[in-house]
């Protein structure tokens, strides 16, 4: 007996592997591979195997949803970005070398989309005309391409990968927080129905640099962001610098280049210089040319802590009147000052002390002092320059703040204006004036969050999928299989289960029943089916809870009166 609506280990193409994997270092890749879901291609571009795609077609079947309950309408742009757009944005010189760039047949630039900013700009420039059709939010789930300086840990940092991206435009301010707040609540549910443990991070919760951001950070060891949290849900990025562990091409022999072997993150470049690490200022997406992170030491602690600077377009940071009074600094003598500039004149003035940059070289192991702002490199975007850490009391109740790790899943941001002025995007307002649309951008790594779930649902045998992005529900396991009982009441039991609604795979492969435990514990079905000749002749099958490991007897009687019920 066959029946269609049931998934044959037997027929699935499951390249399931006994060891772990020499090049994957965390769960996620290593169980990922090992259960036969996907398969790398090259560094950082992984094809997805069967049962990989059903987990992925789940995670966007529920950010679908989401967006689609928020109003969020689904379209679909190219991958293929015209280079003009990138030069219209300015991007096509600020992006870097994570711009996958290349050239046509008639010698046109073009670029694989990292993020479509530019495009949907560009086509709602075209289409949109007047404040009646807004506000319009635009989503799609695709694949992008950022060529990563170290691509790594398989899905969660790849350079190809899918993102659901979304984007909103606003003839108002009003309008633009409304659907940033329905957003970021539609980012909690979506992690919440993948059984996730996360932690809002708001870039701007006392922070200077602040733009109205929030990142959705799943907690991991494996994590690259970290993190400090409070019980009362409050969380917020302490960034480590990942980037110093990997400096890329740059090579400026004016500055002081010295060996920091071993030293990989900010915490260790600051011990291997005898700075406390409470007195780095970390640049995010501080610049070279090759997009390296820049770090600024300031020896001691110093009023940076309290610091509050307004973000203005562009990027950098102005400074308010107050902070200007409360540091000292001349009214008006700076302008609309950066704040590298600030910290700079800062730590000069109220420590006597000239900040010390360092960046990473272009050798692993090695980092320049001394490198010159302006000169050497150029910062685009500052954050977390007010740096909190495990064990300061929360901001918000008081209590010892604790660090973690996380996995940046996904991100809210209120863009405003920076793409549509920049790119001639208008519309007529209500008064009659043309005015740039003010926009949001808002992205889930769809790939990325399939590895965090693994990452956070494993244990030592395997993964264990949350209900909701499992491949299938229950795996049906009949310890022999020709055998004239025990494989018929598996077909029926399976062929039931189907009928109840459930996803069901049926193990009908002529292996040792130590064989099928150990795969199905491995691949991570949420529930095991275990038919076997003993049990039946009671008229029973055993039940496992995969991620508690609990076992039940369910009667096979109880279960044939649920389908009848059911139909
Ligand atoms: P990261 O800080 O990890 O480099 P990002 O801030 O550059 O990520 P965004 O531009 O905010 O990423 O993109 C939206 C989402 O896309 C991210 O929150 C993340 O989930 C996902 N994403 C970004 N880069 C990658 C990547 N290289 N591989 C897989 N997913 C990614
Ligand atoms: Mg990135
Ligand atoms: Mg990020
Ligand atoms: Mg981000």
């Amino acid at each position: 007996m066959t029946n269609a609506n049931i998934m044959r280990m037997s027929e699935l193409c499951v390249p399931t592997l006994k060891e772990d994997p020499t090049d994957a270092e965390i769960a996620s890749h290593k169980l990922l591979l090992r259960a036969g879901m996907i398969r790398k291609t090259a560094s950082g571009v992984y094809t997805f195997l069967p049962l990989g795609k059903r987990v992925l077609a789940k995670v966007e079947r529920i950010v679908r949803e989401e967006m689609d309950a928020i109003g969020s309408q689904e379209i679909m742009m190219p991958a293929l970005q015209p280079g003009e757009l990138w030069h219209e944005s300015g991007r096509w010189n600020d992006y870097g070398p994570e711009l996958m760039r290349l050239v046509d047949r008639h010698d046109r630039e073009f670029c694989l989309g990292p993020t479509h900013e530019e495009l949907i700009t560009a086509l709602v420039r075209n289409e949109l005309r007047s404040y009646k059709e807004l506000p319009l939010t635009l989503y799609q789930i695709q694949v992008k391409f950022r060529d990563e300086i170290r691509p790594r840990f398989g899905l969660l940092r790849s350079r190809e990968f899918i993102m659901k991206d979304a984007y909103s435009f606003h003839a108002s301010q009003e309008s633009l927080q409304k659907t940033y707040d329905d957003m970021s609540a539609a980012y909690g549910r979506i992690c919440e129905r993948m059984d996730m443990d996360y932690r809002p991070v708001e870039a701007d919760s006392g922070q200077i640099g602040g733009s109205v951001t929030c990142e959705f950070m799943a907690l991991a060891e494996a994590g690259e962001a970290e993190l400090v949290h409070c019980a009362c849900g409050w969380a917020a990025n302490a960034e480590a610098g990942d980037c110093l562990a990997r400096p890329t091409v740059y090579d400026v022999p004016a500055m002081e280049k010295v060996a920091t072997p071993g030293v990989h993150t900010i915490a260790e470049l600051a011990a291997f210089l005898d700075i406390p690490e409470s007195s780095t200022v970390k640049a995010l997406s501080g610049k070279n040319d090759a997009g390296d992170l820049v770090v600024l030491f300031i020896p001691g602690d110093h009023e940076l802590n309290e610091l509050k600077a307004e973000r203005v377009a562009g990027g950098f940071t102005l400074l308010t009147d107050e902070d200007m009074e409360a540091f000292g600094l001349h009214k008006g003598s700076m302008g609309p000052v950066g704040l590298p500039e600030a910290a700079r004149v800062i730590a000069a003035r109220s420590l006597q002390a000239v900040p010390k940059w360092v960046v990473g070289a272009n050798e692993d192991g090695y980092h320049y002092v001394g490198a010159q702002l302006g000169v050497d490199f150029k910062v685009d975007e500052w954050a977390d320059l007010c740096i909190v850490q495990p064990g300061d009391s929360c901001p918000k109740c008081g209590l010892p703040l604790e660090g973690a790790r996380g996995i940046e899943v996904s991100q809210v941001f209120q863009l405003g204006d920076k793409y549509s002025k920049a790119m001639g995007a208008t519309f007529m307002a209500e008064d009659g004036s043309e005015q740039p649309f003010l926009m949001g951008c808002y992205g889930v790594g769809v790939s990325r969050t399939m590895a965090a779930i693994v990452e956070q649902h494993n244990d030592e045998n395997g993964i264990a999928w949350p209900f909701s992005v499992a491949p299938a529900h229950v795996c049906v396991l009949p310890l022999t299989v020709g055998d004239d009982e025990v494989q018929p009441a598996a077909e029926k039991l399976a062929g039931d289960l189907a009928k109840l609604g459930l996803e069901v795979v049926i193990d009908d492969r002529k292996e040792r029943a130590g064989v099928k435990f150990a795969d199905a514990d491995l691949v991570g079905w949420p529930l095991q089916v275990v038919v076997g000749k003993r049990g039946l002749a009671e008229g029973k099958v055993e039940i496992k809870h995969r991620k508690t490991g609990a076992r039940r007897d369910i009667s096979l009687m109880a279960l044939t009166d649920a389908v009848a019920f059911a139909q």
